[in-house]
């Protein structure tokens, strides 16, 4: 048998040690409270929910949902809450429905809220615990160098010592419990993992555990083929995914996660059972809301990345980037745990790091500088654009350069204030002693006064043996990123690619604002293109001309030209 890890160990290692304890000296806060957030709780009312035969749901007893599925000889739990005491609550109403032994656990994930009971269930039985091959590795990156700020910003991020009244619910549950209790946490590891997915019988049960990237890197989902039950972990609950958490995470692969929800879809579950939040009923009903989840996660991902190209940076990027109106207004994608301006910025992060490509914040003052300056201006009451020539004049050049990013804002001349800006560019490039800073500055400093222009990079002219080269797959993935969406917001069309020559098929389902591509055959396209794999990729790279191309044959098409045009047209990338 597995040791199961000792609950004073576990404190130790305890990261989450989250506590409802309330310090007593704290009076009772009134607040202002969001209606929609305080609505919101209802989701987390504690009960068991049968979903369907064998399938039951403890909801409200911790920050996560526990499942239980009921087999022949015995029951599997798919994770297991957070402590041993929010634990022992679900264990105990789940005796109620049977007292079935525990055969089996599954872990969808490592997060502390779904594996810290799971000695609890374990106790008296000596069940398999399933887990994604890399689960193991990421609990015991529970001890990291970074340990501290987490435990800080997560107990922020869940109120967990917030005086009463003051939390109204943890977004997606009622709230997190208390794990550094006398009760502590336990954890049994995992004994069968896998890498990509996992065909298991347990106690009667059929599942297939397969690997999902999403929320987590080890995340997984389970379906129960004979039931079409399938849960999907922390890849979906009723609210906007947490593509980025403000308690501190490294960057999640967004992308990957729609696609993790593809895999789904293409079950067509009649019943999901999330590990957060309320089960849901009936297959066109999950295959809507599924359909709305991924395209909004892809949404974000491919708006960003199109700012990014575009040169922006990430404030300007959220400022731009809101969900279309019917994804925004689902009550599934309503914004009570992850954002989406956090997600935009967590995107540009994860593509391009911490700066934002304004040359003025390589190097910014520091906030104390900036905020005596700051002060000083307002007691003086000097106009920003006098304050700027008066940084220049006294070779203030950072403060000049953050000052004309302000002016460029919010001044009537704009080119006045970028070739302020540029003059004081032109000077920090000579304090750099690196290079790369000295270059940047320099360059920027042209740009702006108009003495320099970038080229676009021109796909044309590279090697037609590289491009070749190149899988087609890569090809029309990166088509969705130059979609401009306010202009596809009312379209619902599917374009069929099919490249005989490689035996590779595609579509494009544009929907609302979002492409979705697809490595297959489309049944339903209304729009199909036959081609050389080669002769598009040069159209794509603007090699060559679509028109020309279709007239002399090398292009088929089935369907109207026209709205083939316009279509190809949404994706064309701006200059
Ligand atoms: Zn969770």
């Amino acid at each position: 048998m597995k040791k199961i890890i000792s609950v004073s160990t576990l404190l130790a290692l305890s990261f989450l040690a989250a506590c409802d304890d309330t310090p007593k000296q704290m009076a009772p806060v009134q607040v202002d409270t969001n209606a929609e957030l305080n609505a919101h709780t209802d989701e987390f009312k504690k009960e068991i929910i049968k979903v369907t035969d064998g399938v039951y749901v403890a909801i409200g007893f911790g920050l996560a949902n526990s499942i239980l599925l009921e087999g022949d000889d015995g029951v599997v739990i798919v994770d297991t809450m957070e402590s041993n005491e929010t634990a022992r609550a679900v264990k105990a109403a789940f005796a109620e429905i049977t007292q079935k032994p525990v055969k089996g656990i599954v872990f969808t994930h490592n997060h502390a809220d779904h594996i810290f009971g799971s000695g609890v269930f374990a106790e008296g039985a000596d069940p398999k615990v399933f887990a994604h091959e890399s689960t193991d590795f990421y609990i015991d990156r529970v001890v990291n160098v970074i340990r501290p700020a987490i435990y800080t910003r997560a107990m922020r991020q869940f109120g967990s010592h917030l005086p009463p009244g003051g939390r109204i619910n943890d977004g997606i549950g009622p709230f997190l419990g208390k794990v550094d209790g006398a009760d502590g946490i336990s954890l049994k590891r995992p004994t069968d993992t896998f890498k990509t997915n996992l065909k298991t019988e347990v106690a009667g049960i059929k599942m297939e555990l397969i690997h999902a990237p999403g929320e987590t890197a080890d995340q997984l989902f389970v379906w129960l083929p004979e039931k079409k039950v399938l849960l999907p972990g922390d890849n979906f609950y009723k609210a906007f995914p947490n593509l980025y958490a403000i308690r501190g995470t490294s960057y999640r692969d967004v992308l990957q996660w729609a696609k993790s929800i593809d895999l789904m879809r293409e079950l067509k579950p009649e019943f999901l059972v999330p590990s957060h939040t309320r089960p849901l009923t009936g297959a066109d009903k999950i295959d809507g809301i599924l359909t709305d989840y991924r395209d909004a996660i892809q949404f974000v991902h491919d708006q960003t990345v199109r700012g990014i190209n575009l040169d922006l940076g990430p404030d300007e990027i959220v400022e731009r980037v809101k969900l279309p109106a019917h994804l925004a207004k689902s009550p599934y994608l309503r914004e009570f745990y992850g954002m989406v301006d956090w997600s935009v910025r967590s995107v540009f992060t994860g593509y391009l790091g911490w700066f934002s490509g304004n040359a003025a914040e390589l190097h910014p003052l520091s906030r104390s500088e900036h905020a005596k300056r700051l002060a000083l201006l307002a007691s003086n009451g000097t106009p920003l654009l006098e304050a700027t020539q008066q940084a220049l004049e006294a070779k203030d050049y950072q403060w000049a350069a953050e000052l004309a990013d302000n002016l460029i804002l919010v001044n009537d001349d704009v080119q006045q204030a970028k070739l302020l800006k540029a003059q004081a560019l032109k000077a920090l490039a000579e304090t750099q002693i690196s290079a790369n800073g000295r270059n940047y500055y320099l360059t920027r400093s042209y740009e702006l006064d108009g003495s320099l222009v970038i080229p676009p990079i021109d796909t044309s002219k590279n090697p037609r043996e590289i491009l070749h080269s190149l899988p087609m797959e890569n090809i029309m993935a990166s088509l969705p990123v130059n979609l401009k969406a306010e202009d596809a917001l009312d379209e619902n069309i599917i374009v069929g690619f099919n490249f005989p020559d490689i035996d590779e098929n595609y579509f494009i389902h544009l929907r609302r604002g979002v492409a979705e591509v697809q490595k297959r055959k489309s049944t339903s396209a209304d729009i199909s293109v036959t081609v050389n794999s080669q002769v598009w990729k040069e159209v794509l790279a603007q090699m060559r001309n679509p028109a020309t191309a279709y007239a002399s044959g090398d292009i088929e098409v089935d369907g109207s030209v026209i709205d083939l045009v316009s279509f190809l047209k949404l994706f064309q990338p701006e200059k």
